[in-house]
């Protein structure tokens, strides 16, 4: 993502200085962001531009506009590292000033070499780094007069959902990641903390909450679950009182990153009673217990069928998101099979897939028996026709139903929505026919009658009662 598109929504112009204010007419240093990287990335830029803003710094959306650059970056696969260097280059080359955080600022010998003009670098989380770099390269001109924050803070995402990131670091060490190695051990935010922030962000108009973390099914497990009161009750720094806490705001809300743990179960009553949306995001990256192992992946494996059989019993709506890694080392044509398998007898909704590819510093690096990069991409390419297959039949299902949806965008004569099954960014769409003609906007809820399906996504129209 380039600054020219940077999804920074301008900042509300501050209100004309009164005859009796002592400031002086000097503009305020700007500052150019760019943000890389997952949804744990962007809730990072999120705090970083929340803080220049209450600082009295204006956020600008083009280089030229800029006294400064801040890149945030992404480190976790080689393409991503790419991507990062390549941003840091651009930034370097269109401004000159340029201060780089996120994951990649673990790795500071490879931004110092490709680009060591660098202004200041720092590795994910590290807020106050960042902010000291600005007030080294920009000072603040701080009034209070004019500082003009919302209260839910800068948000790069769409008014109406928002991600509520609830840890940070993991505790894991899947041997294709570097994550923990960037980001540290689990730390949990504070359950009463992190309900207070979905309370502030439905508040600001938000519809939908996406839980992020890099493993929420271990949310708390690092502060033993502590209790804290939120709204008059006690709630335990847990997955599942999150969830119910959540469900009392009455929005979307969509958990993503989740492991089979065994405690997943408790929560999928809390979906089939409306409380949560029916929706899981797992990331199961394999199927043959052999080559799960050798990717020291978390949770329970070896009953997964069985699991997603009880949930869909209990809770018949709930859409499963999956990403799976094809071609990693060892994986024979016999496991490679059993994973397509896996695919036929688990009917997933939705799945994403890529072919191994290395991490530097990553112990998968040693295993023996890679597999070819000819072979993985057609494992890839056969992996994604399979699913391809199962995805349309599971959304040609849903032609003749009614979907509760939520409005994107307006396109012309059609409204862009997504309905409970279909995270932003990941999943498919709904294209509302008569969105406009119906009055929609971005952030309202609708009932769509669906009509039609590709291997993506629904086609309908707004069911108006008669
Ligand atoms: S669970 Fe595994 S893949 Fe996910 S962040 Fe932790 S170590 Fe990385």
């Amino acid at each position: 993502m380039s600054l020219h598109e940077l999804p920074v929504k301008p900042i509300p112009a501050p209100a004309t200085p009164r005859a009796t204010s002592t400031r002086s007419a000097a503009a305020n240093p700007k500052v150019g962001f760019v943000s890389l990287g997952c949804p744990k990335a962007l809730v990072d830029s999120e705090r970083i531009l929340t803080q220049l803003r209450v600082e009295g710094y204006d956020l600008v959306p083009t280089y030229d506009d800029a006294d400064v650059v801040v890149v945030n970056t992404c480190g976790f696969i080689d393409s991503a590292v790419a991507e990062s260097l390549d941003a840091i280059g651009e930034a370097m080359a269109e401004n000159g000033k340029v201060i780089v955080t996120g994951c990649l600022g673990k790795r500071e010998e490879i931004i110092r070499q490709a680009h060591p003009g660098v202004l200041s670098i720092s590795g994910p989380q590290d807020y106050a780094s960042v902010l000291d770099a600005v007030h080294t390269a920009l000072p603040p001109r701080h009034d209070p007069f004019i500082s003009l924050v919302p209260d839910t803070g800068i948000k790069l995402t769409p008014k109406h959902y928002a991600y509520l990131k609830i840890s940070e670091g993991c505790n894991h060490r899947c041997t294709f990641c570097i994550i923990p190695s960037m980001r540290g051990d689990l730390v949990s935010r504070p359950v009463d903390e992190v309900l207070r922030e979905a309370e502030r962000l439905a508040m600001g108009g938000v519809r939908e909450l996406l839980v992020v973390s890099q493993d929420t099914s271990a949310y708390g497990v690092d502060v033993r679950y502590a209790e804290r009161e939120w709204r008059g009750r006690q709630y335990q720094t847990r997955m599942k009182a999150l969830c119910e806490g959540l469900g009392e705001l009455g929005l979307w809300t969509r958990l993503h990153y989740v492991y089979p743990y065994p405690h997943v179960d408790e929560i999928i009553p809390l979906m089939a009673e409306g409380r949560i949306l029916p929706y899981l995001d797992i990331p199961f990256q394999h199927a043959s217990p052999r080559i799960l192992k050798l990717m020291k992946r978390p949770g329970a494996v070896d009953k997964t069928l069985e699991r997603i059989q009880r949930w869909r019993s209990v809770c018949p709506e709930l859409t499963i998101r999956s990403t799976f890694i094809v071609g990693f080392p060892g994986e024979t044509d016999a496991e490679f099979e059993a994973l397509l398998d896996f695919l036929d007898e688990a009917q997933l909704d939705r799945v994403g897939a890529f072919a191994y590819s290395p991490v530097e510093g990553a112990r998968a690096n040693e295993l023996p028996d890679p597999v070819p990069e000819a072979l993985q991409q057609e494992r890839l390419a056969r992996f994604m026709e399979r699913q391809a297959e199962i995805s349309a039949v599971r959304l040609e299902a849903k032609v003749g139903t009614v979907q509760r949806c939520i409005v994107d965008s307006i396109d012309g004569e059609l409204a862009i929505a997504r309905s409970q099954a279909d995270a932003p960014e990941i999943d498919g769409l709904v294209q509302i026919q008569n969105g406009q003609f119906a009055g929609l906007k971005p952030g309202d809820f609708c009932d769509v009658e669906i009509m039609g399906s590709d291997e993506h996504d629904l086609f309908g129209e707004v069911a108006f009662e008669d």
